[in-house]
């Protein structure tokens, strides 16, 4: 529903070139973002990359160096953090034990001189968006893992912040129970219709939640898009290979504006300084009898078949090339390695990276 770009309306969030050193190692390089009203960002990227540095200077636990932090216009790049309109869930979400839920939630409103019938219905209306309105008088540890973190979720948007900042909020819970968190947190997100700032290193995760990822890398943004946009045209080979499985076939000049890929001799227009182009597992073709017309065909060997249930990928080599083919199900995983083969791709689905 976002665009790519949305600077014709006054962005909720405006992040201008912040820089933030901490000694000598720059954390974060001149950071631009702008995130709308009602908006799901997830902040993707590897360890150490800057995305809880970026965090903490939006929810000014940090002070950039460099750089300007609006929100609805306003500057609040100096403001300390409970100036700012939004709230922050960490991973560790500490509950306090020897409260019930419902005291855990109303906390927040009753330190800012909430009377406590009027916090005690705002936390209970937030129990209610999040799914947790019959647990109210329950003590946090005869809750699921699953269940805690929906009340440290109730409790940070209690106060009806603008803007949500999550720093891994599910990276405690089981793989399974992460899966379905991730679909209720989206739910509950549109409901409640307040933008979310979501760090994860779990590409899967932004996937699944985002309407925007911001890829970091070495305290850079490497690229901002929809899910799609990262996944079909990764800006960088970074980009590609943190998002996915990537095929990277390298690319030769062939004459101006014209590249001849170490697959099939395959040439194509491609801009100067194109160095690969990318296409994924499951845009691979293992081609069976007479191959249509518009593939670029070559012969190659199964090197390995990795059949997991819903997948099944061959790694295929061609030359200089070892191609990941991926197939549904377990379709492919009769064959075996030393198999000949023919692997045919559509320049259509090739993707081309300049670095
Ligand atoms: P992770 O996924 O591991 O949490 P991250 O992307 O959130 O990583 P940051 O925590 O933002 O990364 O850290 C970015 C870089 O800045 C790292 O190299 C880190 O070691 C460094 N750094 C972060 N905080 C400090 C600090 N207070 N003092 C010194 N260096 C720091």
């Amino acid at each position: 529903p976002f665009p790519a770009r949305n600077d014709h309306v006054q962005p909720l969030l405006s992040i201008e070139t912040v820089s933030k050193h901490f000694a000598a190692h720059q954390a974060l390089r001149d950071v631009e973002l702008t995130v709308g009203a009602g908006e799901f960002i997830a902040l993707l990227g590897p360890s150490g990359c800057g995305k809880t540095t970026l965090l903490r200077c939006i929810a000014g636990f940090l002070t950039p160096d460099a750089g300007r932090i609006r929100i609805d216009g306003e500057d609040i790049t100096k403001a300390p953090p409970y100036r700012r309109p939004l709230n922050t869930v960490f991973q560790s979400y500490a509950l306090f034990p020897h409260m019930s839920v419902l005291d855990n939630v109303a906390y927040g409103p009753r330190r800012a001189g909430v009377a406590r019938a009027e916090a005690q219905g705002r936390a209970r209306e937030a129990l209610a968006l999040v799914g947790l309105e019959e647990m109210g008088a329950r003590l946090p540890r005869a809750l699921s893992g699953g269940q805690q973190q929906r009340v440290a979720l109730a409790r940070a948007i209690v106060n009806r912040p603008k803007l949500l900042l999550l720093d891994e909020p599910l990276s405690a819970l089981d793989l399974k129970l992460r899966r379905r968190m991730q679909i209720e947190l989206k739910h509950i997100q549109e409901k409640l219709g307040i933008a979310f700032i979501f760090v994860t290193h779990d590409q899967e995760e932004a996937m699944a939640m985002a309407d925007r990822i911001v890829v970091m890398h070495g305290g850079r943004v490497e690229q901002v898009g929809t899910p799609a946009e990262i996944y079909r045209a990764p800006a960088s080979r970074f980009v590609a290979e943190f998002v996915g499985e990537p095929n990277l076939i390298p690319a030769e000049p062939a004459g101006p504006g014209r590249i001849r890929l170490a697959f099939a001799g395959l040439e194509l227009a491609a801009p100067d300084g194109t160095r690969c182009a990318m296409i994924r597992p499951e845009d691979v073709v293992l081609v069976e009898g007479a191959a249509p017309a518009d593939l670029a065909t070559a012969g190659g060997t199964v090197e390995e078949v990795v059949a997991i249930g819903p997948m099944t990928t061959l790694f295929v080599r061609c030359g200089d090339v070892l191609l990941k083919v991926a197939r549904l199900g377990m379709s492919g995983a009769e064959l075996q390695p030393g198999a000949g083969v023919t692997v045919g791709l559509r320049p259509a689905a090739l993707h081309l990276i300049a670095e």
